[in-house]
């Protein structure tokens, strides 16, 4: 039996690694992009590949996704800007470090590396730190990579396997099997709906919305982090889907520049500045960075993550037709290889070597508030 042709809408991360996915394993793959790779929520990211542990099947997919990730990191172009910084869980407490010895032990159990660091290392590890913070959870694998470039490294990857990429090409519609596209219908096997935050729009009855985030990237201070330093209330601020929060969440970039980090907020695809919720998150991120405010910022941008309310993608089919590969919230760069894996190993009947269930797009799910 030859392999299904495919249509994949979207190039962000996710789009562009189901493309490299499926077209290298034969399926002829078109991708139409309303406007250029990375153009969405993958252009506006941080671009931190991180193992994260909100849940087994979150461990598992991130865990699984920085493992593919390292395979093919001898192939990075210069333009990935690939650092190997690891990340720094930084506990301000006792009642936190409690957390960090339990969340080492819940990496080491799935044989993933993670150190704890007392004060005193964490101090040597990371010294613009605060004083008077208890330690943290160092997890080396973790990594850094320049987002737009990930896009299309893996569009790239599509291409010599012969998929063709369609830039500034809108979807209008998607139904199972087909897509309108400037005024035509096109037809192929399966539809892949990778389009991120908008995924719902194109399929209202997706559980998919807009997460409303901020980034503030510094002038170039070469040396000023070695790692990525995120508190461990992070997860927290990521997992709740309510409300307005802010999380210290800095990276040092190959540039010498710093991103800082991090915001959510639920008001659609409002793109404006908010001044007083970036304010905090840039007050909660000197709380931890004294030095911080001495830097020069260059630039704000907001994005937006596409959220689902477990806190999970969706990744497999929809209907038969129209598969999903959306909803990856703040892990959509991590986790854009093992998705497209999952989702090539579904679609073509192979046994995937994780449990797909949990990221089953019709999976029970609470309601978006
Ligand atoms: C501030 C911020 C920081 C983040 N930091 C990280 C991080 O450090 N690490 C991490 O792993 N993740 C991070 N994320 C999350 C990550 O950016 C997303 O999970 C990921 O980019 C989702 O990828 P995607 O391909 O699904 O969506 P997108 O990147 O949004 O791609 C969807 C694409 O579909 C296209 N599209 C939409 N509608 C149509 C249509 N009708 N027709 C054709 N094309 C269409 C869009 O133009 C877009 O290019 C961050 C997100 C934000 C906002």
């Amino acid at each position: 039996m030859s392999a299904p042709s495919v249509i994949v809408v979207g190039a962000g991360a996710v789009g562009a690694a189901c493309a490299d996915a499926l077209a290298g394993a034969g399926c002829p793959v078109t991708v139409l992009e309303s406007a250029f790779p990375g153009a969405g929520a993958t252009g506006a990211s941080m671009g931190h590949l991180v193992v994260m542990d909100g849940s087994e099947a979150q461990f598992a997919l991130t865990s699984w996704s920085l493992r593919l990730w390292a395979e093919r990191a001898a192939s990075f172009p210069a333009d990935m800007e690939d650092e190997g910084c690891g990340t720094l869980w930084v506990a301000a407490d006792e009642e936190e470090m409690a957390h960090v010895r339990r969340k080492a032990a819940f990496y080491a159990a799935r044989g993933e590396k993670a150190e704890v660091l007392d004060r005193a290392a964490l101090r040597e590890a990371e010294p613009r730190l605060r004083e008077g913070l208890a330690g943290a959870l160092r997890v080396p694998g973790d990594r850094v990579v320049y987002p737009p470039a990930a896009a299309r490294f893996f569009l790239d990857g599509a291409r010599r396997h012969g998929a063709e990429v369609w830039a500034g090409q809108r979807v209008e519609a998607i139904g199972p099997g087909r897509v309108l596209c400037a005024g035509r219908w096109l037809e192929a096997d399966v539809v892949v709906n990778a389009a991120g935050a908008d995924a719902s729009r194109l399929v209202p009855g997706l559980p998919v919305v807009p997460r409303k985030g901020h980034l503030v990237i510094t002038d170039r201070y070469p040396g000023f982090l070695r790692h990525q330093v995120v508190e461990l209330g992070y997860l927290k601020s990521a997992n709740a889907l309510t409300g307005e929060s802010v999380a210290f969440n800095v990276q040092p970039r190959k540039t010498g520049q710093l991103l800082v980090g991090s915001s959510r907020e639920l008001v659609g695809f409002d793109p404006r500045i908010n001044s007083p919720l970036c304010g905090r998150m840039l007050r909660r991120a000197a709380s931890y960075l004294p030095g911080l405010p001495r830097l020069r910022a260059l630039r704000t941008w907001v994005g937006f993550r596409p959220a689902t309310p477990d806190s999970l993608p969706l990744v497999g089919m929809w209907e038969p037709g129209l598969w999903v590969a959306a909803g990856h919230e703040g892990l959509g760069v991590t986790t854009a290889p093992g998705t497209a894996r999952l989702l090539t190993d579904l679609l073509l009947g192979r046994t995937p070597p994780m449990d797909p269930a949990p990221f089953d797009p019709r999976r029970a799910m609470p309601a978006h508030d």
